[in-house]
């Protein structure tokens, strides 16, 4: 699009501002809009209104990252998953898929019919199947993502240094800005996701219909 059919507006929010533009946008909008990493946004020339040092981060222990691509806001976010960074995590998964190896070998299972499939998966033919090398292969090479991101804009309490909103989902520092959607969600769910943003966005209505309907 050029320039010139770019239409500019000044608009007043007389009560607050609502961001609800999903875990990947919203913390794209705040960043474009000068409410970021300091670092981040001086590399993009971003006169900063206020720096959330490492605040626009997500997932438990691995930690990702989204960041701006470009100063223009319809170029997409730069989305760094950063899975497994910490081993910790591997560690944990091995664990788990080492018991359900075992559990694939209990008479309760084999006499219902289950059977491990044990053909070696694509990557990883060069390690014996079920040792811990072979699932480490296994979860670096064909771990995906299932579309959950959460925590860009994450929510605590005010001496959470990692925490962009405060519990009525107001942005740290600045007057009459909340946010609304699964980027406030602090840590991963164990599940899906769409239910507890659901709840957050359900709750987010009540506070906010609360605050202005009484004034
Ligand atoms: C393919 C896929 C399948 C999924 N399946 C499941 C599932 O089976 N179960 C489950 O629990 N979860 C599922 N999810 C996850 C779930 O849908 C999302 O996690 C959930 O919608 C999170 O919501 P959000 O708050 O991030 O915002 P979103 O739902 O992403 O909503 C943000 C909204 O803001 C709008 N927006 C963004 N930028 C702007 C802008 N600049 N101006 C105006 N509007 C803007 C977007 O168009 C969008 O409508 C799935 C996700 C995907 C992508």
């Amino acid at each position: 699009m050029k320039n010139e059919f770019i239409s500019y507006y000044i608009v007043i929010a007389k009560k607050e501002v609502i961001l609800s533009a999903g875990a990947i946008n919203s913390p794209q909008l705040l960043m474009l809009s000068g409410i970021g990493l300091k670092t981040v946004l001086d590399d993009f020339g971003k006169a900063l209104i206020l720096d959330f040092t490492c605040r626009i981060t997500s997932l438990p222990k691995s930690r990702g990252r989204v960041k701006l691509g470009s100063n223009d806001p319809l170029t997409n976010a730069l989305i760094y998953s950063n899975y497994f960074a910490e081993e910790s995590d591997i560690q944990l998964l091995i664990k788990g898929l080492t018991i359900g190896a075992k559990l694939s070998r209990t008479n309760a299972l084999i006499n219902k019919g289950y059977d491990l499939i044990t053909d070696l998966l694509p990557g990883c033919k060069s390690f014996t199947f079920g040792t811990e090398h072979y699932w480490m292969c296994a979860l670096r090479t064909n771990t995906k993502s299932i579309n959950h991101p959460v925590g860009t804009c994450k929510m605590g309490l005010y001496n959470d240094t990692d925490a962009v909103v405060d519990p009525q989902r107001m942005i740290y520092g600045i007057v009459k800005f909340r946010v609304v959607d699964a980027s406030i969600i602090p840590v991963i769910p164990r599940g899906n996701i769409i239910v507890p943003t659901i709840i957050i966005i359900e709750k987010g209505a009540d506070m906010i219909k609360n605050k202005w309907q009484k004034s």
